[in-house]
């Protein structure tokens, strides 16, 4: 030891620091400390990983929104959704009665390469991200972003999955059908339309709930009849009950496809509710309607993706709405706990 050191104050040892603290994992911190992902969960961006490990589920973050067509904000959601959680540890789902990390194999795969005012590369990107993830058998789960995100978040599972079919159940006040949007065909207003252009998804086994308020016109409609999608207005669910048309979406959902994909755009939720969004849309569902709504679709289908959309943090107060969003995602990766804790296979077996 030398002069110096010997000499060195010990201002630990004074203060009484200079204990044998217990020092924890990342994943068992509280989750405002250390990396973000979602959940703690392990950040693993190797698709090879991801498929090494078998994960069950894996996180993907979509943050892009330049097919915003009113607010932007939407390319901060998957950071928000990320962090909008205050527990940590051992999740316990009192929905559920099931502790879902215990039982999945999950994962965040980190975000797709974006950068930003180049929508063409960001969708193909996005594409290229949740084709890797899907390829290793985990189901993706997409935290968006704006919502033209699911064509190309879709359009990977839908691929990965043939020649296997997929519907989808669409969660959002707007129908997001248009042709195109001051020209643009990847708008956020016109995913679901390129997705049953393309064939990636049969209109038939396309299932919208919550639609409300003045867009889109009635030659939109008269082309996603044409197309055999079926489809909930919010009044339906004020005059029948969110239970009753949850029941009839799942039915439709499960009347042709094999598996599901699930996409929600927290706009559906009422925007007193969640008003972190782009395109509020007054008199939605509430957001413990939705959760349930989740829980029970995901209960009832083959879960083949998913997506969490238009969570547009500048606009939202007190993080409800990436609260909401983050719930979504808990509310689903639980019920495909429950689903493998009974002996079911949740991941998708490629071959
Ligand atoms: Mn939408
Ligand atoms: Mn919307």
């Amino acid at each position: 030891m030398s002069a110096a050191d010997r000499s060195r104050p010990d201002f630990a040892r004074a203060a009484g620091w200079d204990r044998d603290w217990e020092v924890y994992l990342d994943a068992d911190l509280p989750t405002y400390v250390g990396p973000l992902s979602f959940s703690g969960l392990p950040w693993v961006d190797d698709a090879a990983e991801i498929a090494r490990v078998r994960a069950d589920i894996a996180i993907v973050g979509a943050p892009f929104d330049d097919g915003t067509s009113h607010r932007p904000g939407a390319r901060f959601g998957p950071r928000a959704i990320r962090a909008a959680q205050s527990q940590s540890g051992r999740l316990n789902s009192l929905q559920l009665d099931v502790e879902p990390f215990s039982v999945l194999t999950a994962v965040d795969a980190g975000d797709a390469n974006i950068v930003p005012s180049w929508m063409e590369r960001g969708h193909a990107l996005i594409h290229r991200k949740v084709r890797g993830v899907a390829a290793t058998g985990a189901i993706p789960i997409v935290l968006g972003g704006d919502h033209s995100i699911t064509w190309p978040s879709a359009s990977a599972v839908a691929e990965i999955r043939h020649p296997r079919s997929i519907g989808i159940v669409h969660f959002d006040a707007h129908a997001d059908t248009a042709p195109e949007i001051f020209g643009v065909l990847g708008s956020h207003g016109t995913p679901m339309r390129r997705l049953i252009e393309s064939g990636a998804v049969a209109g038939r086994n396309f299932v919208q709930v919550g639609l409300r308020g003045y867009w889109p016109e009635p030659e939109v409609f008269a082309w996603m009849q044409a197309q055999g999608m079926r489809w909930h207005f919010m009044r339906e669910i004020e005059e029948r009950g969110a239970e009753a048309v949850i029941d009839d979406a799942i039915g439709e959902a499960l009347d042709g496809a094999d598996a599901v994909y699930l996409s929600i755009d927290i706009d559906v939720i009422d925007p007193g509710m969640a008003p972190g969004t782009g395109t509020p849309e007054p008199g939605g569902m509430l957001t413990r309607e939705v959760l349930r709504a989740v829980r029970r679709i995901v209960s009832s289908v083959d879960l083949a993706g998913m997506d969490v959309v238009e969570v547009s943090p500048p606009y939202d107060h007190a993080e409800v709405t990436a609260a909401a969003a983050n719930r979504c995602v808990l509310e689903a990766i639980s019920a495909l706990a429950v689903k493998k804790a009974s002996g079911a296979i949740v991941r998708h077996e490629p071959g």
